[in-house]
Formats: C-alpha cells, structure tokens, sequence
C-alpha cells in the first residue's frame, strides 16, 4: 500500500515497522480523519497508518483486545462505541471521566488510556483566534455527543459559569447528569435550563461572554432553522459558536453576524483540533496543522 495516493507530496511506503491506528466506529466510511491523520504522517515523515473499521457494540470487544493483541498504537472510537467501550479500557484521563465517553484510546504496552478530545478541540480553536475564556460565561445549548466534552473541558479550563439549556428529550437526563457533576468535580458553577422557557434563555444570553450551539438545529435536516433568531438577543462583544460545520454558515451564524457579533465561528476548528490533540498523544509530535487546514477545507 502506498500513501502517495491520498494528495500529499510524499511517498511513504508501508513497510515491517508500520504502526496502525485505528478508527472505530459504525456507520464510519465518510470520516474525514483517515485523511487527516495519513496526511499528517506522510508531511512529518511518521511511519504511522490510520484505518477506519466497522466496528458495532457487538465487535467491540474482540476489536479493544486487536489493540493489545496487534500492538497498535491506538485508535479514535465514535458511535455507537464512545460510552461502551468505557469497560474494556484500563484507564481515563479526567475529561473521558467527567463525560464518561472516550474518542481516542492509546495503548502503552498493553495499558489503555481513554481520552477525550472533542473538549480540547473546542478549547484550542478559540485559543487559535487569541480567544480566552477562562473566569467568563458561557451559555450552552445541548447535553449530547458535543456538548457534554464541550461542558466539561470549558470546566476544566476554567471557565466561571456555564448556564446549560436543553429541550425535555431524551437528552434532558444528560443535561441534569452534566449540571451535577461539573458542580461537584470542577471549579465552574454550572446552572440547568429549559430551553423552552425563551424568556430564561434570552435573559442568560444577555449576560454571557460566550454562546455555544451544540445541538445540531442548522444542519440538515433542520438546515433552515437556528435557536436565536432574533439578532437583538445577542451583544457585539460576545462570541457565538456553532458546532455545526455543514454548512459552513449556519442560520445562527447569520443572526450572530447580523447582530454585528466580533467574533463567530463553525465547528471546523474544533473538528480539525480534537484531531490535532490525538495526533499529539499518539506521536508526541504536532500535527502540522495549517498544512492540514488547508487540504481539508
Ligand atoms: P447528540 O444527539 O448527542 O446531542 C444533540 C443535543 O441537541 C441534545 O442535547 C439534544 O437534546 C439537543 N437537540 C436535538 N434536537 C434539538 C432541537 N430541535 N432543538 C433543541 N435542541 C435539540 O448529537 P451530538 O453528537 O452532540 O452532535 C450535535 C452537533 O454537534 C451536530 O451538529 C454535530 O455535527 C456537531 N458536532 C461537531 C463536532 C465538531 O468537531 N465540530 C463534534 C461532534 C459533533
């Protein structure tokens, strides 16, 4: 097999020392991360491979123990295996904890550690833009896949207070679970709202440093919708962040921009981020991320 193929300048050959990564998860053919990370490789010159694997709750098992067994450096786990793959693994750094759901494994001879890096993505792409949000506010809308690393890392890093809105579905226990334990385990004050109550969510709006949307309203299906609509809900001097990044701009980003916000973003800084912090823990090096922008988007 031969790198060459996936557009980058360098030919790497796979040879005897290859070290395998993985990707595992189910449905997983359209992950970008393949591209990324093989990318990243062949630029560096690390004789890594990246490979995606179908992997269900049923296969999981047997695919965690492949990791020991192959001696594989690691892997990066999605849906459906992010919560349930928990047990397998023979530790977690504090944010796989506080969220309970890991998206990348590494393997130090034969111990596995489970990150989470979706949190760290977040944090770093505002970072990125000489963002800082530490001793600020933030509003929050979404308790799920997103959200919950999003909560948590803004509440290891620092972040004062974090008033969490989310609608009465079967993400509402999440939303409850996520409230308690970043009061109990992390210095933030964290506050549950009903996202039904708009007088609530416009009030907390108004008084926040920083608005994120992780809840998927923006992308298809719901691609014509946004949670704010009103431009006067939000301030200029606020950031607002999207997690969606298909679209490019979202229905809100459009509110935010007309609104005059300073600074708002799409999730393809963090998508691009969570991928550099795994990059890290794997190789120890860093991925040369401006090359790596600039292929993907
Ligand atoms: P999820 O299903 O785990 O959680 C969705 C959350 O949104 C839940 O809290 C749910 O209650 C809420 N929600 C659902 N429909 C809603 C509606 N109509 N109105 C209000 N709230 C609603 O999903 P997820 O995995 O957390 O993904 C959410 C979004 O984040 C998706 O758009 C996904 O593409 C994006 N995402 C981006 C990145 C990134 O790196 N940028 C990473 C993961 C997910």
């Amino acid at each position: 097999m031969d790198l060459n193929n996936i557009h980058t300048g360098k030919n790497i050959s796979l040879n005897g020392h290859t070290i395998l990564i993985g990707l595992m998860a189910d449905p997983i053919r359209h992950s970008m991360s393949p591209t990324m990370h093989n990318n990243a490789f062949a630029k560096l010159g690390l004789n890594y491979a990246y490979l995606c694997f179908e992997i269900d709750n049923q296969k999981l098992p047997k695919a965690i123990d492949a990791i020991r067994t192959l001696d594989m450096r690691g892997s990066n786990i999605s849906m459906p295996n992010k919560q349930k793959v928990i047990p397998y693994l023979d530790r977690l750094d504090e944010s796989a904890e506080l969220c309970q759901a890991v998206n990348t494994i590494v393997n130090d001879h034969g111990i596995l550690t489970g990150y989470t890096t979706d949190g760290i993505g977040f944090m770093q792409s505002l970072k990125d833009e000489g963002l800082d949000i530490t001793g600020q506010k933030m509003v929050l809308t979404g308790a799920g896949g997103a959200g919950t690393p999003i909560a948590m890392q803004a509440a290891i890093e620092g972040v004062k207070e974090i008033a969490l809105f989310n609608i009465e579905d079967d993400k509402w226990e999440n939303a409850v679970r996520n409230v308690k334990i970043i009061n109990e385990k992390t210095g933030a004050h964290a506050t549950l709202h009903h996202l039904e109550d708009q007088a609530d969510f416009k009030k907390e709006l108004a008084s926040c440093d920083i608005y994120v949307d992780a809840t998927g309203v923006g992308m298809k299906p719901l691609e014509d919708m946004t949670l704010v609509a009103d431009p006067t809900w939000f301030h200029q001097d606020m950031i607002v962040y999207d997690t969606v990044y298909a679209p490019r701009e979202t229905k809100l980003m459009q509110v935010a921009k007309q609104a005059g916000v300073d600074h708002v973003f799409n999730g393809l800084g963090m998508m691009l981020e969570q991928g550099v912090a795994a990059f890290k823990l794997w190789t120890g090096q860093d991925m040369p991320v401006e090359y790596i922008r600039n292929l993907l988007f």
